[in-house]
């Protein structure tokens, strides 16, 4: 996953597509492929294990990542807020408010100044927090395969794109707040529908090529397409070939993984190199079953409606929790009312704090998806892989073993940030999950009874 967070945040509605935008999955290759081998008729190969293993210096390193990223989560929100409470209190946007209406009296040019420079500061503060998390930690577990020049190289890239959108959406939400004061929070709410629906439709075609190379899977790897096809013609899905994407991770990542994005035009599963490079042809099938089930069962569209909902809760709350620091914090910070564009530092506070407490909801959906999306693999594999069972139990196997999936999260951790069931459950329900041999039908796939 790219590191939007903090783009999002200063594009303050853009946050909801982090949730929203994409499904990435998690899932991938692996050195043990073909450990269970192809089984006919009724004599299945032996049951897999139905537990996530690993070896017990990568189970040490597992659980010391996972942990250094929980804790990066709460300590980045507190730095989050600290830098805001700064640039408010320190009268630093009030600052450079004062430079901006000296320049001109329109607002739009006045964003065009006020805006690089409030988030250049605060790119700027947080750098040290975002060089140790992306670049630092990383390379101490063994998973970045990115140079300094490279990572600063896609940091530029992050606060160019912040800073154009930034511009953008911050006009836009100070011009709803002018014409609506009682009301800017349901106005700026219902603006955010098209700009979000916009920014996840364009993602795809003008965001993501800024960071990777994205090559149709038939180009690089046309058998496995072929097989794919036949996978879905089999479950009478049609997913064009040409929607099908390899990415090249490894230029930034050992980590294995594949994702859906984008709406309509734009939509398409896109595959990391990294996974197609480590894992057998039967766990790849598994994952693109995976990948295929969000875009078949329009698990974005869903997600967006589900996070827009959260999001008019949001901005509700966020209204009133504004109004009250405006009246108390803002004159100190030397902001002037909710119109004026030092209350900026301000108003990301409130969404900070308003996202972080929403975050078990929109993960618990997400889960939901993810769940679903493993079942959808395993019906649509079934007929194709000689094995779905083991071949989905091997790349979730595989996917936690490269990309240091917590073995033991505690219940707090998956309640607050986990978007996907733990890899546990992940592959118990992979080894248990079979209504074919049951006698029983197949939920996702009624069409295939
Ligand atoms: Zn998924």
């Amino acid at each position: 996953m790219k590191r939007f967070a903090w783009i999002l945040l200063c594009l303050c509605f853009l946050l909801m597509v982090a949730g929203g935008a994409r499904s990435a999955c998690g899932q991938a290759s692996g050195p043990q492929a073909g450990q269970f081998g192809p089984s006919t008729g009724k004599a299945q190969s032996p049951p897999p294990p139905a537990t996530y293993s690993l070896t017990q210096e990568r189970r040490a390193k597992a659980i010391a990542y996972s942990r250094s990223l929980y804790i990066l989560y709460f300590v980045g929100t507190l730095v989050s807020i600290g830098i805001n409470l700064f640039l408010l209190l320190g009268g630093i946007a009030a600052r450079f408010r004062d430079w901006a209406r000296r320049a001109s009296q329109r607002h739009f040019v006045q964003c065009l100044i006020f805006v690089p420079l409030f988030l250049a500061a605060a790119t700027l503060l947080s750098l040290p927090l975002e060089f140790y998390s992306g670049y630092v930690l990383e390379h101490r577990f063994g998973l970045s395969t990115q140079g300094l020049v490279a990572w600063f190289g896609d940091w530029g890239i992050s606060l160019g794109i912040g800073v154009a959108l930034g511009v953008f959406v911050v006009w836009i939400f100070y011009w709803v707040v002018r014409r609506s004061p009682r009301r800017w929070w349901f106005y700026f709410w219902l603006t955010s529908i098209p700009l979000v629906l916009g920014y996840i439709l364009i993602e795809p075609y003008v965001i993501d090529p800024l960071y990777y190379r994205f090559t149709p899977l038939e180009q690089t790897q046309p058998a496995l397409v072929g097989r794919i096809e036949g996978m879905m013609n089999h479950a009478g899905i049609k997913v064009p070939p040409e929607r099908i994407f390899e990415m090249n991770a490894s230029s930034r990542t050992k980590a294995v993984d594949a994702y859906v994005t984008g709406l309509g035009a734009s939509k398409r599963v896109v595959v990391w190199d990294t996974t197609l490079k480590t894992m057998g042809p039967d766990e790849l099938l598994l994952i693109l079953g995976h990948e295929t089930g969000h875009y078949v069962l329009h698990h974005i569209p869903k997600e967006f409606a589900l996070d827009e909902g959260v999001a008019l809760l949001i901005f509700f709350l966020g209204f009133i929790a504004a109004n009250r620091l405006l009246g108390t914090v803002g004159p100190r910070g030397g902001v002037e009312g909710a119109s004026d564009i030092a209350s900026l530092p301000l108003m990301l506070v409130v969404l900070t704090l308003m996202v972080f407490f929403s975050a078990p909801l929109v993960n618990a959906i997400s889960r939901h998806y993810e769940h679903q999306a493993d079942q959808f693999g395993l019906e649509v594999a079934y007929g194709v892989v000689p094995n779905p069972n083991a071949a989905e139990v091997e790349s979730l196997q595989i996917l936690g073993n490269e990309d240091l999936a917590d073995p033991d999260p505690n219940p707090f951790i998956q309640f607050w940030l986990y978007t996907h069931p733990p890899l546990e459950d992940r592959i118990r329900f992979a080894a248990s999950y079979h209504p074919w041999a049951e006698g029983k039908p197949l939920e996702l796939l009624p069409s295939r009874q």
